[in-house]
């Protein structure tokens, strides 16, 4: 096998695993969101935001804290 067979088949496999973890976060937003009401501040969330869990400024928080968390390694 040369060298851009495997590195495709290296990103065929990666672009698998990032489909099944869409789908798992589709999944499971399913189950806990749909009432559009922010999970940290307990307010309505913006009506463009009704699938999410957060509202534009928690969603930001917790942005900077999953960098703050993760942000090392990216
Ligand atoms: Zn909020």
């Amino acid at each position: 096998m040369d060298e851009n067979d495997w590195a495709s088949n290296m990103e065929t496999r990666e672009r698998a695993a990032c489909v099944d973890a869409v789908r798992d976060a589709a999944r499971h937003k399913q189950h806990s969101t749909g009432n559009g009401i922010c999970i940290d501040c307990l307010e309505p969330n913006e009506p463009q935001r009704l699938n999410e869990l957060r509202c534009i400024s928690c969603q930001e928080d917790e942005d900077k804290r999953q960098k703050m968390r993760y942000g090392k390694r990216l």
